[in-house]
């Protein structure tokens, strides 16, 4: 768990302000020149936040704070590219972290065809590969749904009789919190807005912590705390970097039990809640998975029985790789899958044990660090 010390950002955050610190930090350093976020700008309607790309500590400041209705971010990628920035965080909730990690993984021989000449091959990989090329690292946010528009507009502002011009942020801790610009916080019961005004989407997401982020960052069972997890190499080199400069101070999870547990029930609540597909759905326990190999035999056998030299073949392998390997693996999918380390379903009449939190070994807690004796 994190929270940031800057403490203009965190009046503005949400939980610690660690993904916006985050951001910062990496704007100063020179390590993006921009970020994708959700923020309700001037030209927005209140409480409705739009995709923006933020090249200015000022603008990431004020990107700072959730909005709980649905904000396609990766649609601000098309403006990343017209602005020809180079590298740029990604900051969206784990619908929007999937397509950006399946860009990048995808193989791109896919284009290959006995047909097409290298020109062709350079553009369609630019569609498939080109947005998330300028993806310097993704900061996931938990999720377990988005609203629709109608619980700001009918519900808060129509029966609640609140003027969404007169509320400040929002926040869902056991209940929806609408904090009012005038400092008064009035409260909604959660399942009454999940009930009635949960995007049908969400319903079959399966990733509740965004599981294929960099760094993912949440705020379940904590107040005033970001809690971070560091999912890839990248995302760690990053956290190491910014963990000694970034004015932050952590705590480990360890000590925290509450909140692990919760992470653990909702990641798992979520995991149940895709529904089994067919074998290439990615949602099937226990079936094959995507796989990149057989898809890079399948293009390269694509270009087969055409009247292509070997050379020619060649040159179009390379322009759909660059400067990539080729695949040799299959990518596991974690959808339908348990999670690692869950004792799975309890005996009939028995109550379920949740996996304990980390050890300093497994990146819980800091390397020598000890419970203390008495912890609150
Ligand atoms: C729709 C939604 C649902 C969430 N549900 C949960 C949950 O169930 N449990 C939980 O623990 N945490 C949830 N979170 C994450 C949580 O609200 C915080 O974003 C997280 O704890 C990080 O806090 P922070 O103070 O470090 O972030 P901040 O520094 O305040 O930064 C927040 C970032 O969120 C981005 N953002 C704001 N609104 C949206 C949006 N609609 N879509 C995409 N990005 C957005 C902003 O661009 C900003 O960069 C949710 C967030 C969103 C946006």
């Amino acid at each position: 768990m994190a929270r940031t010390q800057r403490e203009d950002i965190q009046e503005r955050a949400q939980d610690g302000g660690i993904v916006t610190a985050l951001l910062a930090w990496s704007l100063e350093r020179g390590q993006i020149d921009g970020a994708v976020v959700s923020a309700v700008g001037e030209d927005d309607p209140p409480c409705f936040p739009s995709p923006k790309v933020v090249t200015s500590y000022e603008e990431i400041r004020a990107s700072a704070g959730s909005w709980y209705t649905y904000c396609p971010n990766n649609l601000a990628l098309e403006s990343v590219k017209e602005r020809d920035l180079k590298k740029v965080a990604f900051v969206g909730v784990p619908c929007q972290i999937t397509p950006l990690r399946k860009m990048e993984l995808i193989d791109p021989s896919y284009p290959l065809s006995h047909k097409k000449r290298p020109q062709h091959i350079e553009k369609q990989r630019g569609f498939l590969r080109g947005y998330q090329d300028r993806v310097a690292f993704q900061i996931g946010l938990f999720c377990t749904e988005v609203f629709t528009p109608e619980l700001m507009t009918e519900k808060i502002e129509g029966e609640m009789g609140i003027p969404l011009s007169e509320v400040s942020k929002f926040n869902v801790k056991g209940e929806v919190l609408i904090y009012k610009k005038n400092g008064d916080i009035e409260t909604l019961p959660l399942q009454e807005a999940m009930e009635n005004y949960q995007r049908p989407e969400c319903g079959h997401c399966g990733d509740f912590s965004a599981e294929l982020a960099d760094i993912a960052c949440g705020g379940i069972g904590t107040r005033g705390w970001t809690i971070v997890i560091l999912r890839t190499q990248k995302g760690v080199d990053i956290w190491n970097e910014f963990e000694k400069e970034g004015l932050l101070e952590t705590k480990p999870i360890q000590e925290n039990r509450r909140a692990w547990n919760i992470l653990q029930i909702l990641s798992r609540r979520q995991r149940n809640r895709v529904p089994e597909l067919g074998p290439r759905s990615g949602t099937a326990a226990g079936l094959p998975q995507y796989s990149a190999r057989e898809e890079a035999d399948f293009s390269a056998a694509a270009m087969e029985g055409s009247s292509k030299t070997a050379e020619e073949m060649e040159e179009c392998l390379a322009t759909a790789y660059q400067d990539e390997d080729r695949p040799a693996e299959v990518i596991g999918y974690m959808a339908g899958s348990p999670i690692p380390g869950d004792p799975g379903d309890p005996p009939p009449g028995e109550k379920r044990k949740l996996p304990p939190p980390p050890t300093p070994e497994q990146g819980g807690a800091p390397p020598g660090w000890a419970p203390a004796e008495n912890p609150a």
